[in-house]
């Protein structure tokens, strides 16, 4: 009999992508094939995110467009990850497409819940975990240059926008030695750099040992060039830590900070736990350790009551930080969290969206500042490969994690996985372009 084959979409974070490989490892080794078109698939795979709304609505629409395949071949559809997690009930009743439910700590049920669909019995494993962590999963990679390592699973931080608490539960840290192991073979196997993976990544522990001891042992081992983290917290950023990123060679300077909101009141209602003196004083205290830093993070515009006057200091703190670059969202209230329960969504939409779009226009000038001021410098770029927009350039990131594309050629040889030098000779605010230094 043919072995059914499955196609898995991931919307969302890289959290999400590492997830989707631990899925195809589990279902891989019960004998599951996959493709990578839907209309080939005997079952699809959806690995949702429920933190904004438009992630959302994307997962309504490509529900929407598998039913047609449903009807002609019965084809078997699962949602996976927060989404599912979080409105659990809402989809078994309201959507008849879909026939399985987990969430992010319940993989390890989906070969027999996929069993059981193919067979016609719909069913749902969403209960959350206190230890899940997958430890002994070694998740089904794309072998590349690059790969996540998920050291730790869930949020204890509940800030009262995000819905990540309820979706994926407590905090929870893989043990030391096995992350180890996990990047020891992801070395061996031609991987280059590896990005240490958490909600909350400074929360780390394993007995003693903390991020920063975890983060050193990576970068110790042989043949990983770079080692990489996402996300820190600003409430607990330690001088343990940043004296690994400032001191160790192979550990990135790059370090994403998320800010959220720059006005008190605000950081207050989100319940982030620093004020925006606080927040200034890290930034200060990161960019004196460590001047060649680059620093990006995430912003929320028009939360609940934000006024003018308050989104204004958002703005201000964003011109004196000069990040080089900021992932900007729009609000968006999410079912469950303390704030959807405690205050109301009352920024206009309108307000909202011209909020978001002057923010990003704001960093986008600074990024091109930021950006241009590399002209001239010569980096070392990791190779990760071809560039989108041409088979004659090579695409790679420099240790501060800035996008650089450059053509081919020249006598040095370079591959996906070369540290190439080059010379920067232009910029835009999402590239630096250069030549083989
Ligand atoms: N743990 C990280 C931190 O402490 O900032 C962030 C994780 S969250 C998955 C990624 C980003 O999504 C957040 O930093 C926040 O800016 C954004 N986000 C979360 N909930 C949101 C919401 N309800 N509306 C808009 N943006 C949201
Ligand atoms: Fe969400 Fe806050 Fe946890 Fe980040 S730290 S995942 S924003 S609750």
């Amino acid at each position: 009999m043919r072995a059914p084959h499955v196609f898995i979409e991931t919307f969302g974070c890289q959290m999400n992508e590492y997830d989707t490989e631990l899925v195809r490892s589990i279902l891989k080794d019960k004998g599951y094939r996959f493709t990578d078109l839907a209309d080939m698939a005997d079952i699809v795979l959806l690995n949702t995110c429920a933190i904004r709304e438009n992630a959302h609505n994307k997962v309504y629409g490509h529900l929407g467009a598998l039913k047609p395949l449903k009807e002609d071949k019965g084809l078997v559809i699962g949602v996976l990850g927060c989404m599912a997690q979080n409105l659990k009930k809402d989809l078994m009743e309201s959507e008849s497409l879909i026939d399985v439910l987990a969430g992010p700590d319940s993989y390890r049920s989906l070969p027999e819940l996929l069993e059981k669909a193919v067979a016609g019995r719909k069913g749902m494993a969403v209960d959350l975990s206190e230890y899940e962590t997958y430890a002994d999963i070694t998740p089904d990679r794309v072998e590349g240059v690059t790969a996540w390592i998920a050291v730790m699973r869930g949020c204890d931080n509940f800030c009262t926008f995000c819905v990540v608490p309820y979706t994926r539960g407590r905090e929870r840290s893989r043990d030391f030695d096995g992350v180890l192991r996990e990047a020891e073979a992801l070395a061996a196997s031609g991987c280059r750099q590896v990005t240490l993976l958490g909600q909350n990544v400074n929360s780390y522990r394993d007995g003693v040992r903390d991020f920063a001891d975890l983060l050193l042992a990576v970068a110790d081992i042989q043949g990983i060039e770079r080692v990489r983290f996402t996300s820190p917290h600003p409430k607990d950023f330690p001088d343990k830590l940043l004296e690994a990123v400032a001191t160790h060679p192979r550990i990135c300077k790059h370090i994403h900070l998320p800010l959220q909101a720059g006005n008190d009141r605000i950081l207050r209602l989100m319940d982030r736990t620093y004020t925006r003196a606080e927040y200034r004083a890290l930034v200060a205290r990161i960019r004196t350790r460590c001047p060649e830093i680059v620093l990006t993070t995430d912003i929320i515009a028009g939360f609940c009551s934000e006024t003018d006057a308050e989104f204004a200091e958002t703005e201000d703190l964003v011109r004196q930080v000069e990040y080089h670059s900021a992932y900007i969202f729009k609000y968006s209230e999410r079912k469950n969290t303390i704030a959807a329960r405690k205050y109301a969504d009352d920024v206009p939409d309108a307000v909202k969206a011209a909020r978001v779009t002057r923010l990003v226009e704001l960093q986008r000038a600074i990024s091109l500042k930021k950006n241009r001021e590399m002209i001239g410098k010569t980096v070392a770029v990791l190779v990760e490969g071809e560039g989108k927009r041409s088979p004659d350039q090579w695409m790679g990131r420099t240790d501060g994690n800035l996008v650089t594309v450059f053509p081919k050629g020249g006598s040095a040889p370079v591959k996906p996985g070369s540290l190439a030098s080059v010379r920067v000779t232009d910029a835009s605010a999402t590239t630096l372009y250069g030549q083989l230094a």
